[in-house]
């Protein structure tokens, strides 16, 4: 049973499909599926092809005003951080950094500011300050030595947003004790244990959410404005869009309009 009718405009994430009957799915948390692989995800077509059949249990209605530009990117870089800086959101205030301002950054930004974090973007393009500052973070750090030393011990929580190669040192020195760092990118990872053990971090990984969040985060979005920074470009292009991201030239995300 759904509760979609004929003619409503869905959205549908990453995830469209979970096997139903693993111990995550009977919790309601399909996104850690012990099967979502071969059955959540979008083989063979992915999210190119022009149409699909859905389970209705992942095809969201969207908020009436929200532009179906909007909801792409919310659905999948949305979800992903809102997810964690929801849960983490316990009082008011937490000081966050979030390291890298892209795709995934550039939300999540907007989304702890809403939250009612202290939010400090951590770049390693100083260039990306004015951008950072006006997506809602109250303070800007460039991710070099002596700007990473004269914030340590600064932060509660680290969310990141960034891939490639990090200075885990430094950036670990920026926690408190009892901090947590909290990764949503698949950056390389190594970790000196002196700082874990020392300062009692905690590490960990999130992975999208389960469908109530997916449904909060976007009347969330909707009520506070925050919207991701999109290019369009016709799905007939969508080589010359894949050569863009590859060139790391997306600013912030791509999403292809589907003409063909
Ligand atoms: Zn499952």
């Amino acid at each position: 049973m759904s509760d979609l009718k004929e003619g409503d405009r869905v959205g549908i994430g990453w995830q469209g499909r979970s096997c139903g009957e693993c111990e995550w799915c009977l919790q309601g948390e399909n996104q850690l599926c012990q099967d979502i692989v071969s059955s959540g995800t979008w083989v063979p077509y992915g999210g190119f092809s022009s149409s699909i059949s859905v389970d209705n249990r992942f095809a969201y209605l969207l908020p009436e005003a929200m532009p179906s530009e909007v909801a792409a990117v919310l659905m999948c870089a949305g979800i992903t951080v809102y997810n964690p800086l929801q849960s983490l959101a316990t009082r008011p205030k937490q000081k966050i950094g979030i390291i890298g301002v892209g795709g995934l950054g550039h939300l999540a930004l907007q989304f702890a500011r809403a939250l009612d974090y202290e939010v400090t973007a951590i770049s390693s393009s100083p260039k990306k300050k004015k951008e950072a500052l006006a997506f809602g973070a109250d303070h800007f750090i460039s991710e070099d030595e002596s700007s990473l030393r004269n914030a340590f011990f600064r932060f509660d929580l680290l969310l990141c947003t960034a891939h490639g190669k990090i200075n885990w040192e430094l950036l670990l020195g920026t926690l408190k004790r009892n901090g947590k760092l909290v990764l949503v990118g698949f950056p390389d990872v190594e970790f000196n244990s002196t700082n874990l053990v020392a300062h009692q971090l905690s590490i960990t990984g999130s992975f999208l959410g389960n469908r109530d969040t997916m449904r909060e985060m976007l009347s969330f979005a909707q009520e506070h404005g925050i919207k991701p920074k999109v290019e369009l470009m016709p799905m007939e292009q969508v080589n010359k869009a894949i050569q863009r991201l590859k060139d790391n030239k997306a600013r912030y995300r791509i999403v292809l309009v589907n003409n063909v």
